[in-house]
């Protein structure tokens, strides 16, 4: 089973702006309307990639963005394709009541995980306006995923991209499973090396998989084998900002081609199916059967 563990909903005229689009595409060398994901384009780019399920985002960044993926436009594709989404929710600590929304989205909306943007909302992933956050996300076993590393966003605030913030979460908050989205890059060492340090860590594979050299992504992947922490790493692509039909043939490419491994030892059959969907399955059965109340 293939799960993309990071994909984002949303559509370009209806939830981003076009200001944010801009500036998110001109890296990728596409168009600011290709950030859209219409729920019909999405499923077919799955469909087409043979990706089984996909963990949905929404987006709260109303705040410095001007814009949100909200919660309940997740919580409806979700509900329209059981078998295909898991939501995850949006929330704003700087914000009031972000704390009660996400109890809203966990319990009436049956949202399953966080996603949090804090740098781009000029935040702190430790501020201790999270707490309230995380102590909710734990309480119902909601993995967060919060964004780490580079954004091409010229509103992010550079201070809070260091993966290295979230260490005191980790500590904090020990059940509470903590993704690191593009495995934190620049800094990946970092990453792999907290991933050691905080077993509640786990980091996603997006964007950096994609956009570094195949042999660059390989030694990354040696690295986080050696440090025995490769079964927490989750394939995720962050479409629409990648595509998922290329991501997985590269998955491949790496998978099999042992030259572009610095030891020669391409990944184990184990290994591969853990990366492309295993551990994401495995986050998502700790989680209670029946969420409480609302909509599975
Ligand atoms: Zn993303």
């Amino acid at each position: 089973m293939i799960i993309d563990s990071h994909v984002h909903a949303g559509e370009y005229y209806r939830h981003f702006t076009a200001r944010f689009a801009e500036d998110m595409m001109a890296t990728t060398g596409r168009p600011p309307q290709a950030l859209t994901a219409p729920e019909a384009t999405l499923l077919a780019e799955m469909d087409a990639a043979g990706v089984d399920r996909a963990f949905l985002l929404a987006f709260d960044v109303r705040r410095v963005e001007g814009f949100s993926v909200p919660n309940d436009f997740v919580a409806d594709l979700c509900a329209r394709n059981p078998d295909r989404f898991t939501g995850f929710a949006s929330v704003d600590a700087g914000s009031d009541g972000a704390a009660a929304e996400l109890r809203r989205a966990a319990t009436d909306l049956g949202l399953r995980g966080l996603k949090t943007a804090p740098a781009y909302l000029r935040m702190s992933p430790a501020d201790r306006a999270w707490y309230d956050v995380y102590d909710v996300a734990q309480e119902h076993r909601m993995p967060v995923l919060v964004h780490t590393g580079y954004t091409p966003s010229k509103r992010a605030d550079p201070r809070y991209l260091s993966p290295a913030l979230l260490r005191p979460v980790a500590r904090d908050f020990p059940g509470l499973p903590i993704i690191l989205a593009h495995l934190g890059t620049p800094w990946t060492t970092v990453s792999i090396d907290m991933l050691a340090d905080h077993p509640n860590l786990y980091a996603d594979l997006s964007i950096f998989g994609w956009y570094q050299p195949p042999a660059t992504v390989a030694a990354a992947l040696e690295y986080a084998r050696r440090r025995g922490v490769l079964d927490r790493l989750l394939w995720g692509t962050d479409y629409p900002f990648c595509t998922m039909i290329d991501f997985v043939a590269r998955m491949d490419l790496l998978a099999d081609d042992a030259s572009l491994w610095p030891d020669g030892v391409p990944l184990t059959p184990d290994e591969r199916t853990s990366l492309m969907g295993g551990a994401a399955a495995r986050l998502l059965e700790r989680q209670p059967v029946h969420p409480r109340g609302g909509a599975a």
